[in-house]
C-alpha cells in the first residue's frame, strides 16, 4: 500500500522540479520519500499519513519558538486584517528596526528585505559599493543563500579563485571572490598578504551551521576582525542561521566580536518570510535613497512578516529564555553522545544555544574536509531509524539541527529513549 507521502510526491514531481520548492527537502542526501506536513504545534509536526513526529528541523531555523505559537498567530492574524502589503512605510517596521538596533551589538541601521539570499546579495553589493573593490572572501561549507557571486567552491590548491558550483553561474561572478578553509588563519592571513587592498569584504558564518555544525576555533572571528579593519575591508557576519538562535545578542555578542555588516533572516521573520542586513551607519547609508548602491524590494517589511517577526523577538527577550534553550539542546546532543558510547556507536555531538551538530566521527569537526569525513550512511541509517520511532532530523548529514523553546524534558526523553532503541541493534 502506497502512503498518502508517496502518493503527493509522486504527483508533486510531475509540476514541481524534483517535487520540491528546495532542493534539500527532497531526501536526496538521505533517499527515501520526502515526509509532507500537514501541521505542526509546539515541537511536534504530522505528515500526510497523519505521523507524529518530534522536530529537529523547525522549518530550518526560523521557528525558536516551536509551530504555531498561539502569540505568533495572533499578531499575524491581526496584521492581515489590516491588510496585506502597502509598498510604504510603516509604524511596525520603525518598531522592528528599532529593536534590531537595540539587540544586535554591531547594528546601527538596518533594511528589511524578504529572503537569507536577498540580505547577503545586498550586503556584498553594499561592501563593494562602499569600498569600491571586487573582491571577496568566503569559507569552504559556509552557504551564504544563492547568489550568483557566493555559489562557488574552492579551486585546486590553495588560494586559487572559487569556480561556479552550480550551473548558470558565469565564470565571471565568481571570479572574485576566494575559498578559503574555515579556521585556516595562515590562509587568510596568506590571501590579506596577497591582496589585502583589493578585498571589499570578508562573508563568514561566525558559528557554521550549513556544513552540519562547526564552531570558530578561537582566535578565528578575532583576526578576521583584525585583518579586516587593518585593509580597510568590510567584515560581514552572515548571521541568517545564527542570529538570535545561539543568544540574544546573535554569536557577535557570543564571541564579542563586532562585523561591519550582518545580515539576518531565520528567526527574525518567525516563519514569514523576512530578513535583514544592517551595520554601521556610514556604510549603510551607502544604500539607495542616500546613497548609490541600488537595493529595493516590492515586499520589503511586508506588515505581516514583521508582525511576525516583532511576536517572535518579543518572547525570545523573556529572562532566562536563552539559558532554557541552551540547556534542552545540551541535554540532547549530551544524551545522545551517551547512548551512542554505551552501544559502542562511532559519534560526537555539540550545541551552541539552539543549534546542534550531530557527527559520526570520533570528534568533533574543525573544517569542511572533516565534516565531509562523518559516516554520512551511518547517519542515513540513524536518521530513518529515528524518523522510524517519530523523530525527525534534517534529512542531510551535513545540517546543523534546531531545537525550539517548545521543546521540553519530555520530548528529550522521548527521542533519547528512540535513539537508545536504534543504538541497541546497531551493530
Ligand atoms: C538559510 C541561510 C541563508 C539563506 O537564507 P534564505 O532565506 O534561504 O535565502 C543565508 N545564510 C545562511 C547562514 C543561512 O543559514
Amino acid at each position: 500500500m502506497t502512503s498518502r507521502n508517496q502518493q503527493l510526491f509522486e504527483l508533486s514531481q510531475q509540476y514541481i522540479p524534483g517535487g520540491v520548492n528546495s532542493p534539500v527537502r527532497a531526501f536526496k542526501s538521505v533517499g527515501g520519500t520526502p515526509i509532507f506536513f500537514r501541521r505542526g504545534k509546539g515541537p511536534y509536526v504530522w505528515d500526510a499519513d497523519d505521523k507524529t513526529y518530534i522536530d529537529y528541523v523547525g522549518s530550518w531555523g526560523p521557528l525558536i519558538l516551536g509551530h504555531a505559537h498561539p502569540d505568533v498567530i495572533k499578531a499575524v492574524q491581526a496584521a492581515a486584517q489590516n491588510g496585506l502589503t502597502f509598498g510604504a512605510p510603516t509604524e511596525a517596521e520603525l518598531e522592528i528596526a528599532e529593536l534590531l538596533c537595540r539587540l544586535v551589538p554591531s547594528i546601527e541601521q538596518v533594511r528589511l528585505v524578504s529572503s537569507g539570499t536577498e540580505a547577503t546579495m545586498s550586503a556584498i553589493r553594499l561592501a563593494r559599493g562602499y569600498t569600491g573593490r571586487n573582491r571577496i572572501i568566503k569559507f569552504e561549507g559556509c552557504y551564504h543563500g544563492h547568489d550568483d557571486a557566493l555559489l562557488v567552491k574552492a579551486g585546486s590548491g590553495a588560494l586559487t579563485f572559487g569556480h561556479p558550483s552550480s550551473a548558470g553561474v558565469p565564470e565571471g561572478t565568481t571570479a572574485s571572490t576566494v575559498v578559503l578553509d574555515y579556521n585556516d588563519l595562515s590562509g587568510v592571513k596568506q590571501a590579506f598578504g596577497q591582496f589585502g587592498e583589493e578585498i571589499a569584504a570578508v562573508i563568514v558564518e561566525p558559528v557554521a551551521g550549513n556544513m552540519n555544525l562547526v564552531t570558530p576555533q578561537t582566535g578565528f572571528l578575532p583576526a578576521l576582525r583584525e585583518l579586516c579593519t587593518q585593509y580597510g575591508s568590510v567584515l560581514i557576519f552572515d548571521e541568517v542561521m545564527t542570529g538570535f538562535r545561539v543568544g540574544q545578542g546573535c554569536a557577535q555578542g557570543l564571541y564579542g566580536i563586532k562585523p561591519d555588516l550582518t545580515t539576518l533572516g531565520k528567526v527574525i521573520g518567525g516563519g514569514m518570510p523576512m530578513a535583514a542586513f544592517g551595520g554601521r551607519r556610514d556604510i549603510m547609508q551607502c544604500l539607495a535613497p542616500l546613497g548609490p548602491v541600488y537595493q529595493a524590494g516590492t515586499l520589503s517589511g511586508n506588515p505581516v512578516a514583521v508582525a511576525a517577526g516583532l511576536a517572535t523577538l518579543r518572547l525570545v527577550q523573556m529572562p532566562g529564555f536563552y539559558e532554557k534553550l541552551a540547556a534542552t539542546t545540551g541535554q540532547l546532543t549530551e544524551g545522545l553522545t551517551l547512548a551512542a558510547k554505551k552501544h559502542g556507536v562511532i559519534f560526537c555531538a555539540q550545541a551552541v544555544g539552539g543549534m546542534f551538530g550531530l557527527y559520526f566521527r570520533e570528534n568533533l569537526p574543525a573544517s569542511y574536509t572533516e565534516v565531509m569525513s562523518c559516516d554520512k550512511e551511518a547517519f542515513n541509517r540513524f536518521f530513518h531509524a529515528m524518523l522510524e520511532e517519530g523523530v525527525y532530523f534534517a534529512p542531510s548529514a551535513f545540517e546543523a539541527g534546531f531545537v525550539s523553546a517548545a521543546h521540553g524534558d519530555a520530548e528529550i526523553s522521548k527521542t533519547l529513549a528512540a535513539a537508545e532503541k536504534v543504538f541497541d541493534t546497531w551493530k
